[in-house]
């Protein structure tokens, strides 16, 4: 069994890198004793090299990457930078880029660079609105547009994580949680969408993850009834301390 995947989205926070750094060292204090967590660190951009010398056990992610090696491209970042800058892993397709013009082609396009560069991946998909108990078609149609002309061979650096809009602890939305068999059913759906496109083996290899409003108390869930390899975390992972138990119930689930 893979090490459970715990990833700390910190989005736009905090607001200096002499922060950001006390947040990865107290960070790093709380997951310390955990054995058998994987855990990744997103702080933004201008932050990364600030946090990179505090971690010890996590390892350094990044928001957003662009799909150009170099070039003319003001205000993006490229892979091979972020590489430089120790990332590790990069998120691709956040909702919350998404909402402000992304698109299913530019999300398979850093998805592609990402993994094909030699970065994790940890792509995003998603419903915006919840129908019911059946997983939207929406969700296999993203996955299945960032991984068209991926190569098999690059799955095993592909992270997916399943994060329905309204269950995100700042969307504003107000339908309650993901119920752990949503959790699953999405987990499935999928899978069922990976196998389609490679293979039934190939469904196995990438993990997949959930994310909204996980806390120290529903990640349990989320594992064990939901069948997820990990979470990713916005909110929770800006204190440490709670950000520590949600790494330490994640390992600990069964
Ligand atoms: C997110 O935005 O990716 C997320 C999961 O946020 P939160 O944990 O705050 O719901």
């Amino acid at each position: 069994m893979n090490k459970r995947l715990i990833i700390a989205n910190w989005k736009m926070n905090p607001d200096s890198g002499a922060k950001a750094r006390v947040l990865a060292e107290d960070t790093e204090r709380c997951i310390a004793p955990v054995r058998d967590a994987e855990v990744v660190i997103a702080p933004p951009y201008p932050f990364l090299r600030d946090v990179a010398p505090a971690l010890v056990k996590a390892v350094l992610g990044a928001q957003d990457v662009f799909w150009e090696g170099s070039g003319a491209y003001t205000g993006e970042v490229s892979v091979r930078q972020l590489q430089d800058a120790g990332v590790s892993y990069v998120i691709v397709g956040h909702s919350e880029r998404r909402a402000i013009g992304e698109t299913d082609e530019m999300v398979h396009k850093k998805t592609r660079a990402a993994l094909e560069g030699g970065l994790g991946a940890i792509l995003c998909v998603g419903e915006d609105t919840r129908s019911g108990n059946v997983i939207p078609a929406a969700v296999g149609a993203q996955v299945r547009s960032a991984l068209t002309g991926v190569k098999k061979a690059l799955l095993k650096k592909l992270v997916i994580a399943y994060e329905p809009v309204w269950a995100i602890s700042t969307s504003g939305a107000s339908a309650g949680p993901c119920t752990p068999d949503m959790i699953f059913q999405a987990r499935l759906v999928i899978e069922k969408t990976i196998a389609d496109i490679y293979d039934p083996g190939a469904s196995k290899i990438p993990r997949i993850i959930y994310g909204g409003s996980v806390s120290p108390d529903t990640i349990v869930s989320v594992i064990s009834a939901g069948h997820m390899d990990g979470a990713l975390v916005g909110s929770a992972s800006l204190n440490a301390e709670t950000f520590g138990r949600i790494v330490r119930n994640a390992a600990e689930a069964v």
